[in-house]
């Protein structure tokens, strides 16, 4: 995966002092890299009889909507609220300071979906954690979550206790 850690770049202080920024547009922009990621991503679900990728906005679209072509499925976008146009299932979580919400319209899974959640980055999990929830609030079963990167040291993996948590990239 080194190819894949040459191709991501560090900002300091984005969005807010004191946080290094994980870019990963020049990995997006390569077209190895972004293949290989790709394929990367879904390896462990290949036999996992996935039917729906879902992905978080923003970045979560891109990995999300590549990672469903991979596995010949399709792909639900999770907005923050106010975004999806239909009638959706909406789920509130408390972040460091405040909360913050995702949606997700109500026909996005049903109860015979195996889902495969996918996201650029995992860090304190929170994010990923809500959105297994949201799945499951729709009756789908959540196979397992993939994320390009994974902040080990921010333990988000351990919010999603009870699921296959796969990472590419580790920092
Ligand atoms: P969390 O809920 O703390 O796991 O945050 C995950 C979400 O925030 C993901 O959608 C990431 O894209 C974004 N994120 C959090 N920290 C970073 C970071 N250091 N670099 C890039 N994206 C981040």
């Amino acid at each position: 995966m080194d190819a894949l850690k040459a191709k991501i770049r560090d900002i300091p202080d984005f969005p807010k002092p004191g946080i290094v920024f994980k870019d990963l547009t020049p990995l997006i922009r390569d077209p190895l890299a972004l293949r290989l990621a790709s394929e990367e991503l879904v390896k462990p679900f290949l036999n996992a009889d996935i039917t729906v990728v879902a992905g978080m906005e923003a970045r979560g679209f891109i990995f999300g909507s590549l990672a469903a072509r991979e596995l010949d499925v399709g792909f639900v976008p999770l907005r923050k609220p106010g975004k999806l146009p239909y009638q959706v299932e909406a789920l509130s979580y408390d972040l460091e300071y405040g909360s913050a919400a995702l949606e997700i319209h109500i026909d996005g899974v049903d109860s015979g979906d195996r889902v495969l959640l996918v996201d650029d980055l995992i860090a304190t999990g929170g994010t990923a954690q809500a959105s297994c929830r949201l799945i499951e609030k729709l009756g789908a079963t959540l196979v397992g979550c993939a994320f390009v990167v994974e902040l080990d040291f921010l333990r988000g993996r351990e919010k999603l206790g009870g699921y296959r948590v796969h990472s590419l990239i580790h920092y």
